[in-house]
């Protein structure tokens, strides 16, 4: 079994988890491998406003080509709008979330499901946006329910942890998820204990989870992160908005509880709807003139189209570019990919 870490704290607690007696002596055994993110010390010394100039002045708009994409590249799913967490830079974190407790109906979720099935989707699904979803119990079967419809598609799932215990992560991999993600809150390197548990028990099976893919970042608690769209409690965007494209609406379809398909995931209380789900097929949102505008305008570089755009420093390789090595493939992809797939 392998699993992948990475971090976006310091080297040091890259090797937490080695640090882990049971982990150690399966790795010792070549039961369990453990493959570090390439993390480059560059991120942490380029100041990322030089990093996001750089990535202006080497985005040529006007050379740009855009060619069509049918479908999303991944789906993103808020089947409940809350988290269990307190991450300070986060609105949805339990002291900063002003949003109602509300939950997805199964039927959305479904007639989602179905649509893509009769589409043959491949691309991801992700069974969270901005909240925990393990803190909707009915993760499990809307899990069993995509995987049975969706055989070609990757399931995958972002928690924090806070509720993994072996029997729930099993339950989870045993419905048909493919990739978990941990993002292990922590602001002195230390695994949090049902994520710690789980992982010991997982890595301990020799067969059945060899297939699925885990990763697991140590992250910081008390961090400063993106401004996320304006919505950050703990840092407001106050430049003049970037000269940057966005590649978030050409790849990503975010639905919340009531079907609404927001911009991206940073437009947190979906204020920029782009269509819903319950009344309207995917294909239409996709390709309808809503999404086509906001990609006409983020294509040229232009933020100021939206409140949210204008107040953002986020764009699709912006994790990754903290992530060093990642972050130039991001790069790459962001500058040259992104030209290979989208016509307007
Ligand atoms: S960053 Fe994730 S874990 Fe932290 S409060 Fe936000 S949704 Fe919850
Ligand atoms: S610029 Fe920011 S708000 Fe606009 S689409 Fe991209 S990630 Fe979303």
């Amino acid at each position: 079994m392998k699993i992948q870490a990475g971090t976006s704290t310091t080297d040091q607690n890259r090797y937490v988890i080695e640090k882990i007696p049971e982990i150690k002596k399966l790795k010792n055994e070549g039961v369990l491998s453990i493959n570090y993110q390439k993390i480059s010390s560059i991120s942490y010394l380029i100041p990322m406003r030089i990093i996001i100039s750089l990535t202006e002045l080497l985005s040529f708009p006007g050379k740009r080509k855009l060619i069509s994409c049918n479908l999303p590249y991944s789906f993103f799913f808020e089947t409940r709008t809350r988290c269990n967490n307190i991450c300070p830079f986060c609105p949805a974190s339990i002291q900063n979330d002003t949003r109602n407790d509300l939950y997805m109906a199964e039927k959305t979720f479904k007639k989602c499901i179905d649509e893509l099935s009769t589409l043959d989707y491949h691309g991801t699904i992700w069974l969270h946006n901005y909240n925990e979803p393990l803190l909707d119990k009915r993760i499990v079967s809307f899990i069993r329910y995509a995987s049975k419809q969706l055989p070609k598609a990757k399931l995958s799932l972002m928690t924090n942890g806070i509720l993994l215990s072996p029997r729930y992560g099993i339950r989870l991999l045993e419905a048909g998820l493919d990739d978990l993600v941990i993002d292990n809150y922590s602001d002195n390197g230390i695994l949090i204990k049902n994520v710690k548990n789980f992982l010991i028990k997982v890595a301990s099976d020799k067969s059945y989870y060899q297939h699925k893919f885990f990763f697991l970042e140590m992250r910081i608690l008390n961090a400063k992160g993106d401004s996320r769209a304006g919505n950050s409690p703990n840092r407001k965007y106050n430049l003049q908005p970037l000269k940057l494209i966005c590649d978030w609406p050409f790849r990503s379809f975010v639905v919340t509880n009531n079907g609404d398909v927001g911009l991206c995931c940073k437009d947190f209380k979906f204020e920029c709807v782009m269509g819903n789900v319950n009344r309207q097929s995917i294909v239409e949102i996709w390709n309808g003139d809503k999404f086509k505008h906001a990609r006409k305008e983020l294509f040229k570089g232009n933020r100021t189209w939206n409140p949210l755009c204008s107040k953002c420093d986020g764009w699709m390789g912006w994790d990754g570019v903290y992530n060093g090595t990642l972050g130039l493939a991001f790069l790459f992809e962001h500058l040259i990919g992104t030209i290979t797939r989208w016509e307007i």
